[in-house]
């Protein structure tokens, strides 16, 4: 009887440890690594694991921030030309732009994701005059604590974006037409 007591009573512990253990659950997107036809495959190009930049941000900057667990991070599905990467705290979700899915630009889309994460963490922006503010004082001093943002908006200004986006777009010509 003694037996199966203690075995219940370790049984329990068990569970009470394995419970209190568990890692936090990371959400992962299943289309972030699927090759559709709406997005030309990383031909040649060792893609970028845009989960991997966030868990490494996230630990590195914001370790207590449980929230950003619950976080997607994908590469965007069309080519928008307009945007690096929006972060929709509504949804809890990032989007990368497609053109930036090449290992050349590991080192820009690291303060990219950053940056994002910045707008996850600060959530809602202010208002001011009755306008969105979206990079404040605030984003700006929280921004400011990765290294590389001042390359990124180099990189940005001297026309690395621009041209991501000319290469992407004469690449998904050509698989289209393939
Ligand atoms: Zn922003």
């Amino acid at each position: 009887m003694l037996f199966f007591e203690q075995l219940s009573l370790w049984f329990n512990r068990s569970k009470r440890k394995t419970a209190q253990t568990q890692p936090i659950k990371i959400v992962r997107n299943p289309r972030s690594c699927r090759v559709n036809s709406k997005v030309a495959p990383a031909t040649n190009v060792e893609a970028i694991d845009l989960n991997e930049i966030w868990q490494k941000l996230q630990q590195e900057f914001f370790p207590m921030h449980y929230a950003l667990d619950q976080y997607q991070i994908v590469w965007s599905r069309r080519n928008n030309k307009r945007n690096l990467a929006v972060c929709d705290y509504r949804k809890k979700k990032v989007i990368v732009s497609p053109a930036l899915n090449n290992i050349k630009f590991r080192q820009i889309v690291e303060p990219l994701v950053y940056h994002e994460m910045c707008h996850a963490v600060l959530g809602e922006p202010q208002r001011q005059n009755g306008r969105f503010v979206y990079h404040g004082k605030e984003f700006h001093s929280l921004e400011k604590r990765h290294s590389q943002t001042r390359s990124l908006n180099e990189w940005i200004k001297n026309g690395g974006w621009a041209n991501a986006k000319r290469v992407y777009t004469r690449r998904m010509k050509k698989f289209k037409t393939a």
